[in-house]
């Protein structure tokens, strides 16, 4: 490091220092701690990621770990003081921000740096270094300026990344498409046990506290492909069930999945270990856990052209309505259970949030970015999966109550292994009612759909008066485009899951029109 780039480092970390960062690992004014003894000479084996962009700042993280399995990362218990710098230029040449953060076996030696004093919709590089080591490079962006009318935002949305169902060729082809931002909307993990005819076994234990967790946390983000994909945009992420237990519903452990004999205290224990350990692991710009309280739910703004509302549907919502016990994992019809008034997807505080953000968003378009597939879905007969939003007909109207008056608001999904694409009335159970939002389905990154299911399920929702698309039968990610006048949509699979490369195609694009819902087919042009 050249004298220049050491006092702009200085600088960097008294600006840091003065602001404070509200994240848990940038403390002000604490005094910096030695580097420990013999930390291994490999120290960024977790990659670098950075997440949630604003005009002037963006949140960089890493993790400092020698063993990406251990419980306790195979560091130590000592703190680590970990530079952080942020570039104009790929080649650092350029450094514009830099400081120290400090990582805590508390949060895994987890960091999360608030880097401000950026200019706006613009790319940066950042890095960071521990002693003598430096870490990968990894690439991000600025949202532009809150007035400010850009001409397009492309970004990526996915979900369901069971490591042992598949290879992630998702996300190797993630990593090299031109997008703004990636958004993430749940089942970054899976809490079960190794299957050793899977595609990629675990090798760590079914997650129950903090320790297995971590390991788990680790085997996943230790993965290559994933680390290319953070580290090429911002993420934006949300949260499903499978990053606590299978299905679970606020502070009932889920049915079906092998955890439903834990008793409610036992059960928010492992909700807190494991919202902890999801913290550690990702660059969020949110206040870390407070035991099993953890507050996900924020908004992302990309000038006036869109706002992503980033909704949390697992921590607030009222326990599944109970299925046909024939049935697995909650399937059956819906009752007069599910329909109950006083049920709730979100929570009142998270509802009374959104409305507030939906009454003054001055965007042209919004996006509701969450879990669970929203539009009226039955997949076999007449059986829902009751734990989506089916399984909460009064909380859905009122959500779509609240997207009336909103301009051009498109809901994006996942959960449900497959790709789907559709609109939603304003009563989903009647289909001659005019449609409200867009909703768009991602399939997964790699966890399968049952193949067993795959044709009927797919021949059922082709049937079914508000959706256009269904593929069960592919793995991959939803680009999407938008400017001020349309969203340009295409549904990206990869052939195969079963080795570390795939080529990936378009299975189907469409375009959205302002002040239409309704998706079109559009020629999707070769690859
Ligand atoms: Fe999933
Ligand atoms: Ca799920």
């Amino acid at each position: 490091m050249d004298r220049r780039t050491f006092l702009a480092g200085l600088l960097g970390g008294a600006v840091a220092a003065g602001c404070g960062s509200g994240s848990g690992s940038t403390r002000a004014r604490r005094p910096l701690p030695p580097v420990p003894a013999g930390l291994p000479a490999d120290r960024f084996v977790l990659g670098v990621a950075s997440g949630d962009p604003r005009p002037d700042s963006v949140i960089l993280w890493t993790r400092i770990v020698a063993d990406p399995l251990s419980g306790d990362g195979g560091i130590g218990k000592a703190p680590v003081p970990v530079r952080w710098e942020v570039a104009a230029d790929e080649g650092f040449g350029r450094v514009v921000r830099s400081g120290t953060a400090v990582a805590d076996a508390a949060l895994a030696h987890s960091v999360h740096v608030d880097a401000r004093g950026l200019a706006p919709d613009r790319w940066y590089w950042y890095r960071f270094r521990v002693g003598d080591r430096t870490s990968p490079v990894g690439r991000t962006r600025t949202a532009p300026a809150a007035g400010a009318r850009p001409d397009r935002l492309r970004f990526a949305f996915a979900s369901c990344q069971n490591r042992q169902d598949g290879h992630w060729t998702a996300h190797r082809n993630l990593a090299a498409e031109d997008l703004d931002l990636v958004v993430f909307l749940g089942d970054y993990i899976y809490d079960e046990d190794p299957d050793p005819a899977a595609v990629r076994p675990y090798r760590s234990a079914d997650p129950v506290d903090l320790a297995t967790y971590r390991a788990r946390w680790g085997e996943y983000k230790a993965d290559p492909a994933l680390q290319a994909s953070h580290a090429r945009f911002p993420w934006v992420c949300t949260w499903d069930d499978h990053e606590v237990s299978g299905n679970y519903a606020a502070d009932h452990a889920g049915e079906d999945y092998g955890d439903d004999g834990l008793s409610r205290k036992e059960f928010l224990a492992r909700r807190a270990a494991a919202y902890r350990v999801y913290y550690e692991n990702l660059p969020l710009r949110v206040d870390p856990p407070r035991g099993a309280d953890f507050r996900i739910h924020r908004e992302v703004a990309w000038g006036r052209l869109a706002r992503v509302f980033v909704l949390d549907t697992r921590q607030y919502r009222s326990d599944q309505a109970a299925g046909d016990p024939s049935l697995p994992a909650g399937a059956g019809p819906i009752t007069d259970e599910a329909r109950d008034e006083g049920r709730t997807m979100l929570g009142r505080a998270q509802e009374r949030w959104l409305g507030r953000a939906l009454d003054r968003t001055p965007a042209a378009w919004n996006v509701i970015a969450q879990s669970v597939v929203m539009g009226r879905m039955p997949f076999v007969g007449s059986l829902y999966n009751l734990d989506q939003w089916d399984g909460y007909p009064v909380a859905r109207r009122r959500l779509l109550a609240q997207l009336r008056g909103v301009n051009n608001p498109v809901v994006i999904s996942g959960d449900f292994h497959l790709g789907a694409l559709g609109v939603i009335p304003e009563d989903p159970e009647d289909p001659t009612t005019p449609p409200v939002a867009t909703e768009i389905v991602s399939t997964s990154i790699s966890s399968d759909f049952p193949a067993a299911l795959t044709d009927v399920a797919e021949t059922q929702i082709r049937g079914l008066p508000n959706f256009r698309y269904v593929n069960a039968r592919r793995r991959g990610y939803v680009t999407c485009e938008v400017s001020a006048g349309r969203l340009d949509i295409e549904h990206r699979v990869v052939d195969t899951t079963a080795s570390p490369t795939s080529d990936v195609r378009t299975d189907a694009a469409w375009t959205v029109t302002a002040g239409d819902p309704e998706p079109r087919p559009r020629p999707t042009g070769g690859a």
